[in-house]
């Protein structure tokens, strides 16, 4: 699946070129917007490619035999998921925990085919194994786990408003009663900002690229989901948007992947908390998405099951 060249995506590929030809402002604290890989930034860890992976994983046999892992990600939201539209380069925090527990299994960046897959895909092509995992942002909760399986979580972000830097009235989520608010299909953010109690006009589209340009150019007056990718959005369009900072919901990311294949679901379990135990996933962490103002926490307590 290639992604078609959105306008939006542009736009976010220009405004992340801006702010590191000397942007001033992050989203949180103001500091220097630094994007993943800038000479500046804090190198990402090597990882150490494992050997001789034996695995009763029918998902893993299969991408043995065809010697490719298939890796679904986001493809907009920067420091997280993010594809370079001119050098094709992917980058983010949740890109370098995929190709981290693709180490795990053995396999070498180069072997690796990423396909980008937008929330309102993700049970439907998971289910249909048409991926190996998917790393993006990916809420578990109950509903989801009646579709698909989830490894981790292995970080913790929270729905958060998105607003234009001069917004004002806008302070929490308390305060977006008839204001129009933009998030995308099959987000978890979406289903809350749609509960009566916020009495929001909601906006929804299918990638929130979208709406951030929706709100640069004052079609909506801002946009949820959660803090993370906000964030990013934030540096990447520095002096122009910021984050609220009052999330309102908890967003425990893990790693989708196919319902049944528990041997799979073990074994990532096993690399990522391998990982966080060696420091490498502190590294992973400094190296993109602490870039964009989110301070390092310690990851939550992995649950198997
Ligand atoms: N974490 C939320 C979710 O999984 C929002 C981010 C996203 O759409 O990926 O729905």
């Amino acid at each position: 699946m290639k992604l078609r060249k959105s306008a939006a995506v542009a736009v976010a590929v220009l405004a992340l070129t801006a702010t590191a030809c000397g942007g001033k402002e992050g989203s949180a604290g103001d500091k220097p917007a630094v994007k993943p890989g800038d000479s500046s930034a804090p190198q990402l860890p090597k990882y150490i490619v494992a050997t001789d992976v034996k695995l009763e994983s029918p998902t893993f046999k299969e991408a043995q035999k065809r010697g490719k892992l298939l890796i679904g990600s986001k493809a907009d939201q920067p420091y997280l998921g993010f594809e370079d539209q001119s050098t094709k380069e992917r980058s983010g925090f949740d890109v370098e925990i995929a190709k981290m527990i693709a180490a795990g299994l053995g396999f070498t960046e180069d072997k690796i085919e990423w396909e980008t897959i937008d929330s309102k895909s993700r049970e439907s092509t998971i289910s249909a194994g048409k991926i190996d995992y998917y790393v993006g942002t990916y809420t578990i909760n109950d509903k989801r786990k009646a579709q698909v399986g989830f490894a981790g979580p292995y970080y913790k972000a929270g729905a958060d408003l998105l607003v234009r830097k001069d917004e004002t009235a806008i302070t929490g989520p308390q305060s977006v009663k008839g204001k129009k608010v933009c998030s995308i299909t099959g987000s978890t953010p979406l289903q809350e900002i749609k509960k009566p109690e916020y009495g929001a006009q909601t906006v929804e589209l299918g990638k929130y690229s979208d709406c951030v340009q929706q709100l640069l150019t004052k079609q909506v007056d801002a946009v949820t989901t959660d803090d993370a990718i906000l964030k990013g959005y934030a540096a990447a369009n520095a002096g122009k948007l910021k984050v609220v900072g009052k999330p309102f919901t908890e967003e425990p990311y893990g790693v989708g992947m196919n319902k049944d294949d528990k041997v799979l679901r073990d074994k990532i379990s096993d690399i990522l908390e391998a990982n966080i135990k060696d420091g490498t996933y502190k590294k992973i962490y400094e190296a993109t998405l602490g870039l964009s103002g989110s301070e390092y926490t310690e990851p939550p307590a992995l649950v198997r099951y």
